[in-house]
């Protein structure tokens, strides 16, 4: 088919992406690993944190009361409790961390006793001064992370501290990512006469890092029929998300959308009505989504963000929305009659809210226009301009 259907909005573009994932299988994953990665279960404490009553200053367990001197009994270390119980009207010497004894349930501060020979003069203290509970940070049985849980530091340090040392994480997607062009060079090759250096591959497999996926297949594609299908065949038999760049539009030498036609993908989608990113073209064959995404720099980074991340995420069961936002514009925004646009722009924080100023020169081809983006500001389709202060949605990048 020549002609592009009608155009989709982004997000019925969205949601049919969305409506063709279905997620991976989740494998072990050791916590040196975890980084980034997603949760694929709930992870529900099997023990109190702390595990046990503890202390949260160096010096003296005691039973509360009017203070006095006290003989000191003996001591209880980080890792090594003082074995026995304490009788009131004695103290025990106790480190941080350390556990308080059975009997004992206060513990004054080194900077608040006087020690002479075998015993201490403490003040008056009260019941659970200085005492940590048992479970008071997380209680066994208490649900602590959840699926679809993206791991960060703290998510690890948690599960560590939870005595986990691997977590069941969804599978990493496998990207298979192609680029077209016979103009195509790549960086630290000569560049010929008409030739362009191919900046798409680079950008796309960052971007896929980013949202989780392994590299299965990379390769530069001329344009003819028959190296795009071959090229198609091999990346739909490596990955669970096939990127292609370029050869999605109407031109004579834009193979993509027939060669992944031969190769049974069923079109979900060809054309959105968004700038830039119009002829973006979207396909499954089984569980494999295909992705035809435009060849200017530019669309294939913001199709890639709004279209291809998600499915990256929900392929991984987290939450591909968790980067949209609101944003109010900070200088008018001229808008396109037909079609939605994603204007790159920066971010600034004020007690108002988040105000997004475009970042310059916003042609598709001009990857400028990406570097310092922080969002993607979406500005809907409509006559004359959108005025500055208009809230608008952004996709955080
Ligand atoms: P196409 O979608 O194939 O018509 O390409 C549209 C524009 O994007 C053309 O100017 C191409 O030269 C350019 N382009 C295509 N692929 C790449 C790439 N990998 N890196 C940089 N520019 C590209
Ligand atoms: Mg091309």
């Amino acid at each position: 088919m020549r002609s592009m259907p009608e155009l989709i909005g982004i997000e019925q573009a969205r949601r049919l992406v969305l409506e063709a994932v279905s997620p991976l299988a989740a494998e072990a994953v050791g916590l040196g690993a975890a980084l980034s990665r997603v949760l694929a279960e709930d992870v529900v404490s099997g023990l109190d944190v702390p595990p046990f009553r503890s202390s949260a200053m160096d010096g003296y367990a005691v039973v509360a009361g009017q203070g006095g001197d006290l003989p000191v009994v003996g001591e209880s270390r980080a890792g090594h409790p003082f074995d026995g119980s304490l009788e009131a009207g004695t103290a025990v010497r106790i480190s941080t961390g350390a556990t308080v004894p059975a009997g004992a349930d206060a513990v004054v501060p080194l900077e608040r006793v006087e020690v002479t020979g075998h015993s201490v003069r403490v003040p008056r203290t009260r019941p659970g001064r200085n005492v940590r509970l048992a479970g008071e940070d997380v209680r066994a049985g208490q649900a602590v992370l959840g699926r679809g849980d993206v791991l960060g530091p703290a998510e690890i340090g948690m599960a560590a501290s939870l005595g986990r040392s691997a977590l069941s994480c969804a599978l990493r997607p496998r990207l298979a990512l192609l680029v077209t062009g016979d103009e195509l060079t790549e960086p630290g090759e000569p560049l010929a006469a008409g030739r362009i250096y191919s900046s798409n591959g680079w950008a796309l497999a960052a971007q896929a890092e980013r949202a989780g996926a392994v590299p299965a297949l990379r390769e530069t594609v001329p344009d003819s029929a028959e190296d795009t299908r071959a090229a198609l065949e091999r990346a739909l038999a490596a990955a669970d998300v096939v990127c292609v760049s370029g050869g999605v539009s109407v031109g004579p030498h834009d193979h993509v959308k027939g060669a992944l036609a031969e190769l049974g993908v069923e079109r979900r989608f060809w054309g959105i009505s968004l700038k830039p990113g119009k002829p973006t073209w979207f396909g499954a064959r089984d569980r494999v989504l295909a992705f035809g995404l435009p060849g200017n720099p530019v669309s294939a980074m913001v199709t890639f963000q709004l279209f291809a991340r998600p499915a990256l995420l929900a392929l991984q069961g987290a939450d591909p929305n968790a980067t949209r936002a609101q944003a109010a514009l900070a200088e008018p925004v001229e808008r396109n009659r037909a079609r939605e646009q994603a204007v790159r722009v920066r971010l600034r924080a004020t007690s108002a809210g988040w105000w997004a100023t475009p970042t310059g020169e916003q042609g598709s081809h001009r990857l400028s226009s990406m570097l310092g983006a922080d969002a993607l500001a979406l500005i809907p389709a409509g006559e004359g301009q959108l005025a500055a202060g208009e809230r608008v949605a952004v996709e955080l990048l």
